[in-house]
């Protein structure tokens, strides 16, 4: 990497450490032309998939916007900060898993309600509304159905 200092092209390594229990490379390179010294850390990227809008643009996965989505769903009620935070983390493993590049945000609207519905069942139906939009109170009580099945 080019040193922050000149812009020389040549840097030299000459410590290298794990921190931070493992996940992080800490490296000191010295500079070959003006030999200032600086570090770098070097962190492995958890590559979460592309999101497919329904208007087929693509865009980086947000993590804040899921947490967003369902802190909102699961407003006033009785579930703990961890357990939300514990089906964030399931939900990204499972996106993960999928070994895909790009996923459809549906695909992971559906996720985020498999796990609401575990957690709170207002605040699934809360999110399946705004989430699926639903066309009539019909097709809402179809869903009140399902849950009592
Ligand atoms: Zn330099």
């Amino acid at each position: 990497m080019h040193c922050p200092f000149c812009s020389a092209i040549d840097t030299k390594v000459i410590d290298s450490r794990l921190v931070s229990d493992g996940n992080q490379v800490r490296r000191r390179r010295q500079c070959q032309e003006c030999q200032e010294r600086f570090t770098t850390f070097e962190l492995a990227e958890l590559l979460m998939p592309r999101v497919i809008k329904s208007d087929k643009t693509r865009v980086p996965f947000d993590e804040e916007k899921l947490r967003k989505g369902m802190l909102k769903a699961l407003e006033k009620r009785p579930v703990s900060a961890d357990s939300i935070e514990t089906a964030i983390s399931l939900i990204k493993s499972q996106l993960r898993s999928t070994g895909e590049r790009e996923l459809p945000s549906q695909l992971i609207g559906n996720l985020v309600m498999e796990q609401l519905r575990k957690l709170d069942k207002v605040a699934y139906i809360r999110f399946a509304s705004v989430y699926r939009s639903f066309e009539d109170i019909r097709e809402f009580n179809e869903e009140i159905a399902k849950l009592q099945e």
